[in-house]
């Protein structure tokens, strides 16, 4: 008798004629996750089975498969003979100690000798018997006893289903250029695209040396967080620093944010188009601070022409925001007090309703624009490939 964890996909079934395209994609990132473990991924219809591992690996695999979009649920099951004395025995051993419960059959192999509702019924009572602390409930129970009979003369046995991440294979989505700054948010936008299928690779600003090596480190840290959920992530830094030694100087200070923002939209579409990544992401959410008003919003999205821009989160509540940045690891990294280059030359009143016109207006007046924009763009670092 062993072990195996059966895993279950969810939104790919469906997809009807691409979905071999999607199974192909999730198998290969399962079997990514898998290659540091001695076992095995049989590839059934509808769901798959890790096989042939040791015991003691046993959860860090199922943590592996935690971080893999598109897998729905997973279970860990007992493989036993399929006859009817095999099934008994491993049923009453994997039934729970209390409460409601009731036994759910699935036959593979449909020319097993008893139909399903009749194996349910005998195992039902044989748990029963074994254990009259419990009670069946067939509609709402507290506890389900799974029996999956197989063609091969096993079946699989199991209590447990255990949530996956949902979603969709990542790389089954097109790449994206994620802007990521050292704050809670974009971390997340990043989660959220990748979760529907999105590859990406990062862009970071940093305005050194008014911000720190720690502060570039910080955002290393979160990426290669982000890692672990998503394909090969490449990371490209920029600096700010002159476009905002230059809209100091030159420039209303209420439109510090803004500008500073258009500025790294356009090195944002540039650079995107040269790593071919079809949008860019950002972690912005509606009214969360004065630049992400509609005004605001309506002011930055203007520089881009050539591609959308991803906002996965501008519905979203900071306290949302938080709970899946602890799910997925980046919270505690994003509250490190190292400062971003938007808190360099902070202005007391950032405009809350710019125009589109009045900001080109105090873009004029930075004479020398272009050259500082050619000049960032020039200067585009990869700093890591995860
Ligand atoms: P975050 O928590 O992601 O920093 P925020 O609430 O602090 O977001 P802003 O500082 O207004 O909001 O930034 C909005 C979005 O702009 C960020 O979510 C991120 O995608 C992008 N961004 C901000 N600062 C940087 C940076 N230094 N480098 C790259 N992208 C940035
Ligand atoms: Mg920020």
């Amino acid at each position: 008798m062993e072990n195996v964890i059966v895993i279950r996909y969810g939104e790919l079934y469906l997809k009807g004629k691409n979905r071999a395209f999607f199974e192909r994609l999730l198998i290969k990132n399962i079997k990514y996750k898998l290659k540091n473990f001695n076992c095995e991924l049989e590839v059934g219809r509808s769901r798959y089975l890790v096989k042939n591992y040791a015991a003691e690996a046993e959860n860090e695999i199922i943590a592996a498969l935690g971080t893999v979009f598109g897998i729905h649920s997973i279970s860990v099951a007992v493989c036993v003979p399929n006859n009817y004395e095999s099934l008994e025995k491993h049923a009453v051993a994997a039934a729970p100690l209390s409460g409601t419960f009731r036994v759910s059959v699935n036959r593979g192999d449909k020319r097993y000798p008893i139909t399903s509702i009749t194996l349910a019924a005998k195992i039902g009572d044989a748990i029963l018997r074994s254990n009259p602390n419990l009670s069946v409930d067939l509609h709402n129970p507290l506890n389900t006893v799974w029996v999956d009979v197989r063609e091969n003369g096993t079946a699989y046995i199991y209590g447990k289903i255990i949530g996956g991440l949902g979603g969709m294979p990542v790389g089954s989505a097109g790449r994206g250029l994620l802007l990521l700054s050292g704050g809670i948010d974009s971390p997340v936008a990043g989660y959220m695209m990748a979760k529907r299928g999105m590859s990406f690779d990062v862009l970071h600003f940093h305005s050194y040396p008014y911000t720190s090596e720690q502060a570039k480190n910080k955002v290393i840290k979160l990426a290669s967080v982000l890692k672990k959920y998503c394909g090969k992530i490449r990371m490209y830094c920029v600096s700010a620093t002159k476009i905002q030694e230059a809209i100091h100087k030159d420039c209303s200070d209420s439109y510090m944010i803004t500008l500073l923002r258009r500025f790294m939209m356009r090195i944002a579409e540039k650079t995107a188009q040269k790593l071919e990544c079809g949008c860019i992401i950002n972690g912005e959410s509606l009214g969360q601070v004065a630049s992400q008003t509609l005004e605001s919003i309506t002011v930055t999205n203007d520089t881009v022409k050539t591609m959308p821009i991803f906002r996965p989160l501008i519905g979203m509540d900071k306290q949302e925001i938080i709970n899946i940045a602890e799910k997925m690891g980046t919270y505690e990294t994003s509250i490190l007090p190292y400062e971003d280059c938007c808190t360099v030359f902070l202005p007391e009143n950032p405009v809350t309703r710019p125009t589109i016109s009045k900001t080109e207006e105090e873009e004029k007046k930075i004479l020398n624009y272009d050259e500082l924009l050619s000049e960032a763009f020039d200067n585009l670092e990869l700093l890591k490939v995860f």
